[in-house]
């Protein structure tokens, strides 16, 4: 086999589920990319374990196409998994994520690409006209998605979920090194990039099938990205001990001088009590669930499962 030249371009697509929408999505794809013929271009797809004839499909393209490489998976493990599964194959010096479903237009890589050559690390598409597209239901998570992340992280940009986006070889590189299973990738990629940018970028409805996310899903992946990126949520817990330590400390001080200044006074004091306890009983359980949640990170940090498990990669030789 020849030395391949390393091409300029490598663009990730994870693939769960995904055969109604994988010929329309490589028409526009190969259209989009053929400015980049040049320099050169691969497509990377990671078929995470999908039950339909999405494998098939991508099989039958890697055949016809030399780009195109697929990273089979032996089951399911997830978006960020996937994409990781495919970031790691990539070659390119600029590579850019991208979702199967058409939510994101494959028009918009040049685009993202220019940005990129601006001189920024990291380029992230923000999503213009998602009222249209997405249900109020998938929005409100994304909405609080972003402005935990803007927090926690300290950059600020309009939209992490954008999975349109690009990166340079160096950031991608520092990504691969992060053992951690629970990742959101676009922000551990700005942690490991200095100059940022976001470009809008037009956002359609599903082409075909359902989203993969559910409800739990995305309450995961906020999990995710507050235990991962700070230890904000245990910070919070000292400080919200503080205050509460200081109200009490005050209460019972009123209640003592209540007590000389009024001493023939009674206070029904079971109810005030009962009422107490169970504010205090609601944030014990909240307490322990926080801290519950990063015990059990750590427990599958220890393990140092691998992320995923490829079962073979096609294509390319
Ligand atoms: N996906 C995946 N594995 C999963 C779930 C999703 O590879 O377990 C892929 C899916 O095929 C799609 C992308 O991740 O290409 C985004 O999924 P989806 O459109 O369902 O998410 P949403 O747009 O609702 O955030
Ligand atoms: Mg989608």
């Amino acid at each position: 086999m020849a030395l391949e030249p390393t091409p300029f371009l490598s663009v990730t697509i994870p693939i769960y589920n995904e055969q109604d929408n994988i010929p329309a999505l490589w028409g526009r794809l190969s259209a989009a990319l053929a400015p980049f013929d040049a320099r050169g271009w691969e497509v990377i797809f990671t078929d995470d374990g999908s039950k339909d004839a999405s494998l098939k499909l991508l099989l039958d393209l890697a055949k016809a196409e030399p780009r195109i490489r697929v990273v089979e998976f032996n089951r399911n493990y997830g978006q960020h998994a996937a994409v990781f599964g495919a970031l790691a194959e990539a070659k390119g010096e600029i590579i850019v994520t991208l979702d199967a479903d058409l939510q994101n237009p494959p028009e918009e890589i040049p685009k993202l690409v220019a940005k990129i050559e601006e001189g920024f690390d990291v380029v992230g598409g923000w999503r213009q006209g998602r009222e249209e597209n997405d249900s109020l239901f998938r929005r409100l998570p994304s909405k609080l998605v972003n402005a935990i992340t803007r927090r926690t992280t300290g950059v600020k940009l309009h939209d992490y979920g954008c999975m349109l986006r690009a990166y340079r070889r160096e950031v991608v590189d520092a990504m691969l090194l992060c053992k951690e299973r629970s990742s959101f990738i676009p922000a551990l990629a700005n942690s490991f990039a200095k100059r940022i940018a976001e470009v809008p970028v037009a956002h359609a409805e599903r082409a075909a099938g359902d989203s993969k996310y559910g409800l739990w899903k995305l309450i995961n992946l906020q999990f995710d990205l507050v235990t991962s990126f700070s230890l904000l949520p245990l910070q919070m817990l000292s400080v919200f001990g503080v205050v509460i330590s200081g109200i009490s400390l005050a209460f019972s001080l009123g209640l003592l001088i209540y007590r000389f200044v009024h001493p023939e006074g009674t206070v029904n004091g079971v109810f005030t009590l009962f009422a107490i306890l169970f504010f205090f009983v609601g944030c014990m359980f909240l307490a322990l669930g926080l801290l519950g949640e990063y015990i059990g990170r750590i427990y599958t940090e220890v393990r140092d499962r691998p992320r995923y498990m490829i079962k073979k990669v096609h294509g390319g030789e």
